[in-house]
């Protein structure tokens, strides 16, 4: 039996005045990882702050760019039609998360948030540093196959497991928050943090500061784009790796290229050597095979996830071919 007191929210000063006030407390909202965490015994909040009810749902275009509520559910995000209008590289990263009965739960916010899906980390039996720091890492000599080889420290080599933020990273997204000191923006690259020596903190979020939506600045990425997940199996799996490609083509010169990964590494993996690489060149599969090589020269693998060290940089060339070809 978990014991946990539970209110709920009115307004966002109200959710960000209680939070404030007990160190104990974490907001709720779909509740698709934290209560799975709370039922096994990973996380254990005093107390639970609803925040389904404050006004966060809103998507909206406006002058430069759209803006996407923290609370606006992944499955209604996946087919708005302002969404596939302007960042549809977004709505197929998001179908291709989790199953469709989690996407009806998950809010946009809450998939920020997500926990790594690092087996030891949900094992209270186990050593993790991210869940008990300081205990050790049970994955670094363990079965790490879904680890990274990127970004990794040697305190944990977990990886983020959301397929959303690596579409929201390539766009160059921005998280908005507000907290006890007033509202800030966070570029999407500075939201996720590597492991390095404190591998239990996933972001960069103050304490009391909540998401209230996402940003994504208007750009030409609507004709070729792709995002590429490659898994165990089809459905409601994480990724071993995946790819989110954006190009913006004049004739078969790549003029503008984003290119991010997932499965890889602690947050959000960025591929920017690789994009100016591609800038200015033809969107050819020679360029792309040398594109992919310049982003995984940093590549490191830990064991059973070497395999992925080859993985990676085929998906790349086939995630730029799949954007590069699309009419
Ligand atoms: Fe924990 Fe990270 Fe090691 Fe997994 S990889 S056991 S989450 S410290």
């Amino acid at each position: 039996m978990i014991n946990f007191q539970y209110v709920r929210a009115s307004s966002p000063k109200a959710a960000i005045d209680a939070i404030a006030k007990d160190p104990g407390a974490q907001f709720v909202a779909g509740g698709t990882n934290l209560i799975d965490l709370m039922k096994k015994g990973v996380v254990n909040p005093q107390k639970l702050i609803d925040i389904n009810s404050l006004p966060l749902k809103n998507l909206e275009k406006q002058s430069n760019g759209l803006r996407i509520g923290a609370l606006a559910l992944n499955s209604a995000v996946s087919e708005h039609e302002l969404v596939l209008q302007h960042q549809p590289l977004l709505s197929l990263a998001l179908k291709a998360g989790a199953s469709a009965q989690l996407r009806n739960m998950a809010t946009v916010g809450g998939n920020m948030l997500q926990r790594t899906r690092c087996p030891y980390f949900y094992n209270t039996d186990m050593p993790c540093n991210k869940r008990q720091p300081g205990s050790g890492c049970g994955a670094l000599k363990g079965y790490n196959r879904m680890h990274a080889i990127f970004g990794a420290s040697e305190n944990c080599i977990a990886v983020h497991p959301s397929d959303m933020c690596i579409a929201l990273a390539a766009l160059d997204a921005v998280v908005m928050v507000s907290g006890p000191k007033g509202d800030r923006r966070i570029p999407f690259a500075d939201f996720h943090r590597l492991p390095g020596d404190q591998p239990q903190k996933d972001n960069n979020l103050q304490k009391g500061e909540l998401i209230t939506g996402v940003h994504i600045p208007d750009n030409k990425f609507q004709k070729h784009y792709h995002y590429l997940k490659v898994r165990d199996r089809i459905s409601y799996a994480f990724a071993l790796v995946s790819v989110a490609a954006a190009l913006e083509l004049e004739g078969n010169t790549t003029k503008d290229a984003r290119l991010a990964m997932g499965g890889v590494a602690h947050k959000p993996w960025r591929l920017r050597e690789a994009e100016q690489f591609l800038k200015g060149k033809a969107a050819n599969e020679a360029n792309f095979k040398q594109a992919a090589q310049v982003a995984m020269k940093d590549a490191k693998g830990y064991g059973h996830n070497n395999f992925k060290l080859r993985l990676a940089p085929v998906t790349i060339v086939e995630t730029l071919q799949l954007a590069a070809n699309k009419s």
